[in-house]
Formats: C-alpha cells, sequence, structure tokens
C-alpha cells in the first residue's frame, strides 16, 4: 500500500526515544520529513541525525519542553523556520505516574495537565493553521488505555489522558473543516526501554529476572501475552495520519493485544 507520505512533514513530541522515535523512524521510512522534540537536546539531535542517516529524508531534533508555553512557542517557530510548516502532528510526549489522590499536591496534578492537555492545545493552536495552509492534513493524539481502563496506581496519568481523549473529539470536530482529521489511539503495553529501566529496578531485589518481571505484567494484563513492539504501533499511526485513512475521523483506535475489556 502506498501511504503517499514522501515529502510530507510530520513533527512528532517526545521523538528521541520510545513510541515517538519509532514514529518518527516509521514516517522516514514512508519518505516523509520528520520534526522530532524532547526535553534533552543531546538525545533528540542524535535521534534525528540516525534517523536521517538510515532513511536519507531531512530530520531535525528540537530541544524544548512541550509542557511550558514557551517551550510549544518555540517547536512552533522551529517547525515554520526548518520546514516552512507541515501535514501532520503527534502528539506524543507523555510519562506515567504513580501516586494516591489523597496524598498527590495541586502542583503535580498541574504539570501532568499541562504535558497531555495543554500541549496539544498549544501545539494545534499554532500548528493547525500551517498544515491548513497546505490543504489540510492530520492531528494524531497518543493517549493510553488508562484513559478508558485504569491502572489504578495512577490516577493523575488515567485523568489528564481521558482529559486528552475529549480533547482529541472536540478538536475533531472544529478541525475537519480545514481538511485536518483528529485521532487518538490507545495503546496497550508497549516495550520501550522506558519499560525496561522499571522492570529491572522493581526485580532487582529479588533476582534481577526483568524479563521475567515483564512477562508477568504481559501475562496479568494483556490476552495476548505479550508487550507490543514499538515498530507494531509505529505503523498503525502512520497509516491514520496517511491520506488512506481518509474517513477516519475523531476516532480512538486500540492498539492493545486484547487488553480492554470491553467492548
Ligand atoms: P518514553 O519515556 O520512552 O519517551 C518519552 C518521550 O517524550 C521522550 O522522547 C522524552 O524525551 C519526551 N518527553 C517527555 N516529557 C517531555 C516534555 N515535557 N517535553 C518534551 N518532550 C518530552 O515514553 P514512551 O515511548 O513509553 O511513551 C510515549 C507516549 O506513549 C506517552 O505519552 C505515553 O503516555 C504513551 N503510552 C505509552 C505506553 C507504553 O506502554 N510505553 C502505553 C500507552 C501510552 P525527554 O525526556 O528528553 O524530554
Amino acid at each position: 500500500m502506498d501511504l503517499q507520505l514522501a515529502n510530507k512533514v510530520a513533527v512528532v513530541t517526545g521523538g528521541s526515544v520510545g513510541i515517538g522515535l519509532g514514529v518518527a523512524r516509521a514516517f522516514a521510512r514512508e519518505g516523509a520529513h520528520v520534526l522530532i522534540a524532547a526535553r534533552d537536546r543531546a538525545r533528540v539531535e542524535e535521534a534525528a541525525a540516525g534517523v536521517a542517516a538510515e532513511f536519507g529524508v531531512t530530520a531535525h531534533g528540537h530541544a524544548c519542553d512541550v509542557a511550558t508555553a514557551a517551550g510549544c512557542e518555540s517547536l512552533i517557530a522551529a517547525t515554520r523556520d526548518t520546514f516552512g510548516g507541515l501535514d501532520i502532528l503527534v502528539n506524543n510526549a507523555g510519562t506515567g505516574s504513580n501516586e494516591t489522590i489523597l496524598e498527590a499536591p495541586d502542583e503535580k496534578w498541574q504539570a501532568y495537565w499541562e504535558l497531555h492537555v495543554m500541549a496539544a492545545v498549544r501545539l494545534v493552536r499554532g500548528l493547525a493553521p500551517m498544515i491548513a495552509a497546505r490543504g489540510g492534513g492530520a492531528v494524531l493524539n497518543n493517549a493510553s488505555i488508562c484513559a478508558t481502563q485504569p491502572l489504578w496506581y495512577e490516577p493523575i496519568y488515567n485523568v489528564t489522558k481521558a482529559a486528552l481523549l475529549m480533547l482529541s473529539k472536540n478538536m475533531a470536530t472544529e478541525l475537519i473543516g480545514q481538511n485536518i482529521r483528529v485521532n487518538t489511539i490507545n495503546p496497550g503495553l508497549i516495550l520501550t526501554p522506558d519499560w525496561i529501566k522499571t522492570a529491572k529496578e522493581l526485580s532487582a531485589d529479588s533476582g534481577g529476572d526483568w524479563e521475567g518481571y515483564l512477562q508477568s505484567v504481559a501475562d496479568e494484563h494483556a490476552p495476548i501475552k505479550r508487550f507490543g513492539t514499538v515498530e507494531e504501533l509505529a505503523d498503525f499511526f502512520v497509516f491514520l495520519c496517511s491520506d488512506r485513512a481518509s474517513y477516519a475521523v475523531g476516532a480512538t483506535y486500540f492498539v492493545d493485544g486484547g487488553m480492554l475489556r470491553t467492548i
């Protein structure tokens, strides 16, 4: 299937590692140019250089904190300066949490709200006009299965990702008139370096069998009994952002190995 993405421009937040880097690589494999954003400058620039070298596209790494208004502004400016615009925005930057509602301070709720919700608001506000100026395109928001099926140790993550889902639905209706399709993906368990680091930490006191720990997580939560790979998920992102998915608007797609327990 030709996804017709050659020479399109995709901006991916949280694109220096994990799912975001996998998505950037998958776009580049289709011939799209990419601008990836993350806070750690050295890592994001190195990741972009790797994508450019591997796929022969233009890949730019931009260091910014998308959980701040200034960080979003700088990414919007970098998009304009580097590519003169864009066709696709993937709001992917995010991270899990661990707290109780009774103990978590207001500041922690606010920080996750800024990262999971306001980043998408601010970036769409700045970048949607540039997408529209090129005749339209796509915005894809990476929420989580936790947006609808919570993991009880991370209420702030669950709540802010649920808010992103509703934001995405509202964006879709507002932007489709400008030929910008907005959708959401809710991944289940995807094996990223962060999961491996967590597994190593949590299994250190009990013999260090981190792979066994990850298998136990998969066995407990995912009927498919394994984690998904970044590549399995990234292909889904890229398809949804392509014109081959031209009737997909305002929808939420689960890529979770059967983890969702409702219809
Ligand atoms: P990683 O922790 O592996 O990567 C996160 C990326 O986001 C990094 O590039 C990080 O770089 C960047 N990032 C984090 N905070 C900011 C910020 N404030 N501003 C700019 N960039 C930032 O995460 P994953 O790949 O595992 O997850 C990516 C997304 O997928 C997240 O939104 C997550 O909630 C979601 N998800 C993940 C699942 C999984 O199983 N892995 C399942 C469901 C959803 P840096 O630290 O340098 O800023």
